[in-house]
C-alpha cells in the first residue's frame, strides 16, 4: 500500500505548484473524473525508491456557504482518504482566519498533519514562520515550492514516519487476488455478488477509511481466490464524513494489490475516456486483465455491433486481454469469466526455464535475422525470465540498443504466441553484453 498525502490549504497558497514538484509525473495518473473527483487531482511520485500518492485539492476558503462549498467538500474528502496531510499556508500573507479554521478541522480529524509554510523565498524565514506556531500543528516547515526549495526534505521527513512497504503485513488474502474496478454505476457490486454466487464467504469488513477495499477470500472448484471489492458501501462514522462509495485511491491500491484486474465497463455507455484512464493505469502496473462489458442485456443488435467496433478501435492496446459480454444483473456470461481469470493468472505467474526461452529465441532469430547496423549484425544470444505478474523476458546480446522497434514487436509477438500467453501484458528488456 502506497502512502497517500493530501495537500490542503486556501486557494493560491501554492498547492498545485507543490503537487507538480512532488509528482513530476507526465500528468496526473488518473485525470479528473467528471462528477466524481471534481477539484481533486491524483498523482504518483517517488523519492529514492519510495513511491507515494499525492492528492491535490482546490482549496478551502473559509466561506463555505456559496460556490466554495463543493471545493471544501472535496478537500475534506481528500483528508479522509489520506494517511497524512500537508497543510500549506502562505508565508507572505501571514496567518488569516481561514487558516485557523482548516487547522481546527485537521486537529479534530486526528490525521498526521505537517504545517508547511510556502513562499518563503525572498523573505526572512523566521518572520515568515513566526505567525504560524499558534496553529498548534507543530513546528512549521519552510519551503518555496516555486523554487523547489525544502520540497525534498519535506517529503523525505514525512515518509520516514511511515512504515516501509515491506514491513506492512500483507492482507488477509490467499490464492488468486482479483480486483473488480470500474467507474461508478457500471455494475461492480452486482458483479461481485454474482461472482461470489453461492460460495460461502467470510467478509472481513475491517474498520478503515473510505479508501479501503473489502477483501473477500473464498474457494471455487478447489481454487482459492481473494476478491478485492472496491465497491463495498461503508458505514458513516460521523456526520461530517462524506460518504463516497467510489474512490480513486481505493481503485489504484486495489489494482496494485491484485494479480488479475477485472475492468467493468457499462456497455450501454460504450467505452468512455474514464474507462481508458483506468485501463491506462492497469497497463502501467502490468497487472493481468479481464474486461467485462456489462449490461449486455436488453441491448439491440445495432448497439452491440457499435460497442464491438468501439472495442476494436479504442481498446486495441489491450488486445491481450479477454473480453466478456455479460449481464451481472441476470448472471449471463459471468461464470465463463473464471476461465479467463484463471488463464490470465496462470500466464502472469508462469515460470519458464532459461534454456527453453533461449531455444525459442534461437528459433525465432533463425526464422528472421535482426538487421545489420553499420555493417555489423545485431546478435541475440540468450533469454531468461526477469519476473512475473507481469512476466518479464530479458534478452541478452550485443548492440541490442540498436534493435528497431519493428523487430522488437516481431520478437514479442512470437514469444507471446509460442508460450501461449493470454490475459497479461509481457515486458521485454534488452541487455547488451558489449
Ligand atoms: P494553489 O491555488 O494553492 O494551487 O496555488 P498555485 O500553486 O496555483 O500558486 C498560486 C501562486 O503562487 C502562483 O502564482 C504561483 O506561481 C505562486 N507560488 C507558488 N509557490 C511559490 C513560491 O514558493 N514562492 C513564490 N514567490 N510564489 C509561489
Ligand atoms: P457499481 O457502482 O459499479 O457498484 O454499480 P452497481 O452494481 O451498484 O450497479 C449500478 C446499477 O446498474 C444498479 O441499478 C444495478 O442494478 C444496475 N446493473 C448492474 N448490472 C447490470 C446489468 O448487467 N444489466 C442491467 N440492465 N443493469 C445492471
Amino acid at each position: 500500500m502506497l502512502p497517500v498525502i493530501a495537500l490542503v490549504g486556501r486557494p493560491n497558497v501554492g498547492k498545485s505548484t507543490l503537487f507538480n514538484r512532488l509528482t513530476k509525473s507526465r500528468d496526473a495518473l488518473v485525470a479528473d473524473m467528471p462528477g466524481v473527483t471534481r477539484d481533486r487531482k491524483y498523482g504518483e511520485g517517488k523519492t529514492g525508491d519510495r513511491a507515494y500518492i499525492v492528492i491535490d485539492t482546490g482549496g478551502i476558503t473559509g466561506d463555505e456557504q456559496g460556490i466554495d462549498f463543493e471545493m471544501a467538500r472535496q478537500s475534506l474528502q481528500a483528508i479522509e482518504e489520506a494517511d497524512a496531510v500537508f497543510f500549506i499556508v502562505d508565508g507572505r500573507s501571514g496567518l488569516i482566519p481561514a487558516d485557523e479554521m482548516i487547522a481546527d478541522h485537521l486537529r479534530r480529524s486526528g490525521k498526521t498533519a505537517y504545517l508547511v509554510v510556502n513562499k518563503t523565498d525572498g523573505t526572512d524565514p523566521d518572520v515568515a514562520m513566526s505567525d504560524f506556531h499558534t496553529l498548534g500543528l507543530g513546528e512549521p516547515i519552510p519551503i518555496a515550492a516555486a523554487h523547489n526549495r525544502g520540497v525534498r526534505s519535506l517529503i523525505d521527513t514525512s515518509l520516514a514516519d511511515f512504515p516501509d512497504a515491506d514491513d506492512i503485513d500483507s492482507r488477509t488474502s490467499t490464492g488468486v487476488r482479483i480486483a473488480i474496478v470500474g467507474r461508478p454505476n457500471v455494475g461492480k457490486s452486482t458483479l461481485v455478488n454474482r461472482l461470489l454466487g453461492e460460495e460461502r464467504v467470510v467478509v472481513y469488513d475491517e474498520a478503515g477509511t473510505t479508501r479501503d477495499s473489502i477483501y473477500i477470500p473464498y474457494e471455487r472448484e478447489g481454487q482459492a481466490y481473494t476478491l478485492i471489492d472496491t465497491a463495498g458501501v461503508r458505514r458513516r462514522k460521523n456526520v461530517r464524513e462524506v460518504i463516497e462509495k467510489f474512490s480513486i485511491i481505493k481503485t489504484l491500491q486495489a489494482i496494485k494489490d491484485a494479480n488479475v484486474v477485472v475492468l467493468v465497463i457499462d456497455a450501454r455507455q460504450g467505452v468512455t475516456d474514464q474507462d481508458l484512464h483506468m485501463l491506462g493505469f492497469v497497463m502501467d502496473t502490468g497487472r493481468a486483465l479481464v474486461v467485462a462489458l456489462n449490461k449486455w442485456d436488453g441491448m439491440d443488435e445495432e448497439q452491440k455491433k457499435a460497442v464491438k467496433e468501439q472495442i476494436q478501435r479504442r481498446l486495441e492496446f489491450a488486445a491481450f486481454a479477454r473480453f466478456h459480454f455479460i449481464s451481472a444483473l441476470h448472471g449471463s456470461g459471468v461464470g465463463d469469466m473464471y476461465a479467463s481469470i484463471n488463464e490470465a493468472y496462470d500466464c502472469a505467474m508462469a515460470k519458464w526455464a532459461t534454456n527453453r526461452l533461449t531455444l525459442l529465441l534461437e528459433d525465432i532469430v533463425a526464422d528472421h535475422q535482426p538487421p545489420q547496423v553499420a555493417g555489423r549484425r545485431i546478435k541475440l544470444r540468450y533469454a531468461h525470465q526477469g519476473g512475473s505478474n507481469p512476466p518479464i523476458i530479458v534478452v541478452h546480446g550485443n548492440q541490442t540498443d540498436q534493435l528497431p522497434n519493428s523487430y522488437k514487436r516481431y520478437l514479442q509477438n512470437k514469444f507471446t504466441k509460442v508460450l501461449k500467453i493470454r490475459g497479461t501484458p509481457v515486458r521485454f528488456e534488452f541487455k547488451t553484453g558489449d
